[in-house]
């Protein structure tokens, strides 16, 4: 029996027109870096204008409505266009980003009012804009309720103040984000998460300040330290309501966990290092004939795939396909966040410190083996795996609100 998923006709021949695009725009040989970080500034700036072609097709954010400047397509159209893009980021050949981050766009589709859909979203979704999510204060990371940022209303601008850390996401002395999502407080006196607001400041206005900060890995680009002093942002600029703020930092922190799901992971390395195990030789032999090495690539294998399905799943539960369950964004993160410094240890097990070397000539696998290793243990990226266990076990419910309901304190 064949369980093998066929595709139609009508999606094949799609699949070709997606090739012969990718085929014409991509660069002919693999010289994108798996690290963003190293991207230089003018792949960057031919990634954004890739961006804005697939946008003009409806391919950069497909299952977006058409309205708002998405492809309005269905599920298979997606999923050839995950599977094509996914491969041609595999090779290291196309520099920009494939899709829309739900990043950016979340918590404007979950909160923000129609007229701001119909303003800012064409922009996020035709590829025209990158920003900067700042919520991370150097005072407030794991306690993000803990801002201290400050928003306050003055006609029809609120002026903002207060600083920001480990936030943006371009290659090195590239270009400046187009705006900031930053959160702040906007009513001092009222208690935690019901004192803040959101915003999409524009990234140029007066009072900004721009302090670049050199980390171990970016997590997908160069991060800033970024600073407000009296800054004038337009009023029309903060998203959903006001004092609201923390239900659109959370619509948009449970997809950056992985909530809204995955149909093609872009960064499957594991598979490329089976393969790469399986062919070079140590010692006259196959890397993967010792066994030890095989029981770490198996390791490998499965924990990759469960991350792989969790994806899926999670990706159906967005689309309405299955019931939801609370937990599932967190626990792909955590997951994630658990495998990473796992899968850094083995790759160190089974290829020694030839893994640390980011040479042109000696590299492993392009250098995604080096990154993967240096990438190990940077797990605070969305929010440490401390953080996301105490998420998933209240998500179940036990933890903190499980105790009050039990004791019937408030
Ligand atoms: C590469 C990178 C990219 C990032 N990108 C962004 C971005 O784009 N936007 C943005 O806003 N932020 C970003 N961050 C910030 C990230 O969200 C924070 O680093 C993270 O939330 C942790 O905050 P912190 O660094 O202040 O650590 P802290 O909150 O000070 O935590 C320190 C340690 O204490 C532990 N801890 C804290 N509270 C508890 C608790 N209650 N129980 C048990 N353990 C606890 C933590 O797990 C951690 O190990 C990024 C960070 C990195 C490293």
């Amino acid at each position: 029996m064949d369980f093998e998923y066929h595709y139609s006709e009508e999606l094949e021949e799609f699949r070709k027109e997606v090739r012969a695009f990718i085929e014409e725009y991509a660069y002919k040989e693999p010289v994108v870096p798996p690290d963003p970080v190293k991207l230089n500034p003018e792949m960057f700036v031919r990634g954004k204008e890739l961006s804005r072609k697939m946008g003009e097709r409806g391919w950069y954010a497909p299952a977006y409505p058409k309205e708002y400047g998405g492809g309005g397509l269905d599920l298979g159209h997606c999923v050839v266009l995950a599977e094509e893009f996914g491969w041609i980021r595999r090779e290291h050949r196309w520099p920009g980003s494939t899709e829309v981050s739900a990043i950016h766009t979340g918590g404007i589709m979950a909160h923000g009012t129609e007229e701001q859909k119909r303003r800012f979203l064409p922009k996020l979704l035709l590829g025209d804009w990158h920003g900067a999510q700042c919520f991370t204060e150097p005072e407030a990371g794991s306690d993000e309720a803990a801002m201290k940022s400050t928003a306050v209303r003055n006609g029809d601008v609120y002026i903002i103040n207060g600083d920001k850390v480990f936030v943006g996401g371009e290659p090195v002395g590239g270009p400046r984000p187009d705006y900031l999502y930053w959160a702040a407080v906007t009513d001092p006196k009222a208690p935690r998460h019901q004192n803040l607001s959101a915003f999409f400041i524009p990234a140029d206005l007066p009072g900004i300040t721009y302090i670049p900060l050199n980390l171990v890995g970016g997590g997908g680009g160069q991060r800033w330290h970024i600073i407000c002093e009296d800054v004038r942002c337009p009023a029309d600029c903060m998203i959903g309501e006001e004092n609201k703020g923390w239900l659109v930092t959370q619509a948009t922190l449970h997809l950056e966990h992985g909530g809204g799901g995955h149909l093609v992971t872009g960064d499957r390395t594991e598979h490329r290092i089976i393969d790469y195990c399986k062919k070079t030789l140590r010692n006259g032999k196959p890397i993967s004939s010792d066994p030890m090495v095989r029981d770490l690539l198996v390791q490998l294998y499965i924990e990759a795939e469960v991350g792989r399905l969790w994806g899926v799943r999670n990706f159906a539960m967005a689309q309405g396909q299955i019931p939801r369950i609370r937990y599932t964004g967190t626990q792909t993160s955590l997951h994630r966040k658990r495998f990473s410094p796992v899968k850094g240890k083995i790759l160190l097990d089974i290829l020694g410190p030839h893994c640390l070397i980011d040479d042109p000539e000696l590299q492993i696998l392009f250098g995604e083996v080096e990154l993967d290793v240096r990438l190990g243990e940077v797990t605070h990226v969305g929010g440490t795996p401390e953080v996301q266990q105490i998420m998933m076990s209240r998500a179940m419910g036990l933890g903190r609100g499980a105790t009050r309901a039990a004791t019937g304190q408030q």
